[in-house]
């Protein structure tokens, strides 16, 4: 079970079920060929998706097409069913920063005849996240930005002003289905300019100025 750790205090949360959004930025729906959502697009992951990021990305031998995909994500505590988005937010314990890992070449043949993403998305080590940081007023705010670098390049970059759906909007959708638990994660969807993963390559992650981790991937 990956622990996540909660700076300052580094306190130690254990990571739950992971409530993942897709297409949740416009311009990554439309690289996608998608349609922009009139509501949250959701996925899971489960627990064992989760690694600390900066242990090395192992490239799956059942895939010859691993993508990366750099999100905000929160770690939010045990949230009241229904709750409303102005609600929400308070039950945001803390913000970092992961890869949504994706087969995309399951993916891809999965959304063609309509079948489940489970094994495109949710298998080990599916979810690298970076330590994260206690929530603040004033910590994020629309002009907050992602950034995934590999090998010295910036591949995807976007403010997180251009969500779709804010954070307390999704946790608010989720709590119509779910019962949010303390150590949940939230994966919050990617900017454009998702991508193939290589063996050497050196990745970082980062919500610029807040949290970041490196990482590089290997052939198993
Ligand atoms: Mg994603």
């Amino acid at each position: 079970m990956a622990v996540i750790t909660v700076e300052p205090e580094n306190e130690h949360i254990t990571a739950r079920t992971v409530y993942c959004v897709g297409r949740n930025y416009a311009d990554h729906a439309r690289e996608m060929g998608a349609e922009v959502p009139s509501e949250p697009v959701v996925f899971i992951k489960p627990a064992t998706a989760v690694i600390n990021g900066e242990a090395p990305i192992v490239l799956p031998t059942f895939s010859n097409d691993i993508h990366y995909e750099i999100e905000l994500v929160a770690l939010v505590d045990e949230v009241p069913k229904n709750i409303s988005i102005e609600a929400a937010d308070r039950y945001i314990i803390a913000y970092g920063v992961g890869l949504d890992l994706t087969a995309r070449d399951i993916h891809s043949v999965a959304k063609k005849k309509g079948l489940p993403w489970a094994t495109a998305k949710g298998f080990d080590g599916a979810a690298p996240v970076s330590r994260f940081k206690k929530k603040e007023s004033g910590l994020i705010n629309t002009t907050t930005t992602l950034r995934l670098t590999i090998n010295n390049q910036v591949r995807q970059q976007d403010c997180i002003g251009n969500m779709i759906f804010s954070i307390p909007a999704i946790i608010a959708h989720l709590t119509k289905y779910f019962s949010l638990r303390r150590g949940d994660l939230i994966f919050t969807g990617t900017p454009e300019g998702v991508g193939q993963l290589q063996p050497g390559d050196s990745v970082k992650a980062e919500i610029v100025n807040i949290v970041s981790f490196s990482t590089r991937v290997q052939k198993l």
